[in-house]
């Protein structure tokens, strides 16, 4: 037997914790509430983005309960000839009966039970008729069951409502990516049987990883102590940690033959994403400048959030995509050139730009709002609603957003020339530019020091 999961094994969701505490109590003591005449949840829907800890905390409510623990992935089901889904789906749930208390875990239950007849699913036999067994066996619960479905899903706009109704999954619990906190109790909790360095600094690890899930942490983890390895060590050490987690973050270093020409013309582009980022006066300071290739990126350039931003303004908006358009002005500058290396940049940017005017009401429309997003993405739907006229106008805003964005930025690039020649000669030579390499380098020819911290968020 495996040891079993709990929730001290689970960090960074504790308000998803706390209401899954009821779950367990439900589990280790139905009498208690059979007596009062309460009616036992009967599925309650995990909700959030992968790798935050889903599977993990449904696995730590059948830990902390001491329950039986039923597992099947949607997916699975895909595969299956018409009508082995439902009787699959009849021999878990007998068979969790038999040895209740128990736990049935439906991991990306949207597979399953996606909305049915929206034109988009497409008709599935198969799916619909293990979909329509998992509500015939939730409905026949009896009492005494003392059974709880525990679903999964990163789609929750895609769900079929038949199975978000009362007395199925009517409780939601919704899992975030985790905060500094959550980062650090996560991060504490994989190095648990790792050889970490005495000097390995946890506190900086956590703030320098934003964004990452907890599968991210734990990724990275394991990676650092398998270059730690490589490289001989007896312990894992910071540098270690810091490549293990640009590689998560990143993907594999690209090895690639490049001419000189292109090292410079990458060198321009990334140097003059720092240095916009550096003129901005709402930007976080510029971390890391590097022209080694990972993953897709050619180079990258990375900064330093001084905490979770919760909130953004509008001028620091338009501050960070006057960055992201930093790489291109450059070449433009520079080359009187375009390259196709700012295709993500201009993504990343054009997204911004229009989120500021179709959510935020940050554009000359004012507070108009056409775009409606759940946490996990838009629904196309709600745009039949606005008029093509209003359609027009709103790309033309996202057009002027993005113009003065770029003016923003070639206006830094021209003032601070001196300071994009810099740091391109040094990027040439040492690949990779840190932060304190770079405050001196702008200090140096513009006069000007600007604080440097260390955690990162990443421009490509
Ligand atoms: P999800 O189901 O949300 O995609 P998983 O539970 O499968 O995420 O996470 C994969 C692995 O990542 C876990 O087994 C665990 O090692 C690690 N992990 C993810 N989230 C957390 C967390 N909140 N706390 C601790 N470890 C986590
Ligand atoms: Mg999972
Ligand atoms: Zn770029």
């Amino acid at each position: 037997d495996q040891p079993r999961v709990k929730f001290a094994d689970v960090a960074g969701v504790d308000e998803a914790k706390g209401e899954l505490e009821e779950v367990v109590e439900f589990l280790r003591v139905p009498e208690k509430f059979h007596a009062l005449g309460a009616r036992i949840p009967k599925g309650v829907l995990l909700v959030g983005p992968a790798g935050v800890g889903k599977t993990l905390l449904a696995k730590a409510v059948a830990g902390e309960a001491n329950t039986a623990f039923f597992s099947v992935a949607g997916s699975e089901f895909m595969e299956m000839l018409v009508g082995v889904g439902a009787s699959r789906v009849r021999d878990l749930f007998s068979t969790a009966k038999k040895n209740g208390p128990a736990i049935i875990f439906i991991d990306e239950v949207d597979a399953i039970g996606r909305q049915r007849g929206n034109g988009l699913s497409g008709g599935h036999d198969e799916r619909e008729q293990t979909l329509n067994q998992i509500l015939v066996e939730m409905d026949g619960f009896a009492p005494n069951d003392n059974v709880i479905v525990l679903a999964a899903t990163n789609r929750p706009d895609m769900l079929d409502k038949a199975l978000l109704r009362p007395g199925r999954f009517d409780r939601i619990v919704h899992l975030d990516l985790p905060d500094i906190n959550g980062r650090r109790d996560i991060i504490k909790i994989h190095s648990r049987g790792k050889m970490m360095s005495k000097d390995a600094d946890i506190e900086r690890l956590a703030r320098r990883t934003v964004g990452f899930s907890g599968a991210d942490l734990e990724n990275m983890l394991n990676e650092a102590a398998i270059l730690a390895a490589r490289a001989n060590k007896k312990t894992i050490d910071n540098e270690d940690l810091e490549n293990a987690a640009l590689k998560v973050k990143l993907g594999p270093e690209r090895k690639r033959m490049q001419s000189e020409a292109d090292r410079r013309m990458t060198a321009y582009h990334e140097a003059g994403h720092a240095v916009v980022m550096w003129a901005m006066k709402t930007l976080d300071p510029v971390t890391r400048i590097s022209i080694v290739s990972r993953g897709m990126a050619l180079g990258f350039t990375t900064a330093n959030p001084e905490q979770d931003r919760y909130n953004e303004t509008k001028t620091r908006l338009k501050e960070l995509i006057a960055g992201m358009l930093g790489g291109r002005g450059a070449e433009e500058l520079v080359y009187n050139e375009l390259t196709i290396g700012a295709s993500n940049d201009l993504e990343k940017a054009n997204g911004i730009a229009r989120d500021m005017v179709t959510m935020y009401g940050m554009s000359a429309l004012g507070p108009i709002s056409t775009e409606k997003r759940g946490s996990f993405g838009y629904n196309d739907f709600e745009r039949d609603t606005y008029s093509n006229e209003l359609m027009a106008k709103v790309d033309d805003e996202v057009q002027k957003i993005l113009r003065e964005s770029e003016k923003m930025a070639l206006e830094a690039l021209t003032t601070y020339r001196n300071g994009l020649e810099a740091v391109t000669d040094a990027l040439m030579k040492e690949e990779t530019v840190d932060a304190e390499r770079f405050r001196d380098i702008m200090s140096e020819v513009t006069g000007i020091v600007r604080p440097i911290n260390d955690v990162v968020t990443t421009l490509r």
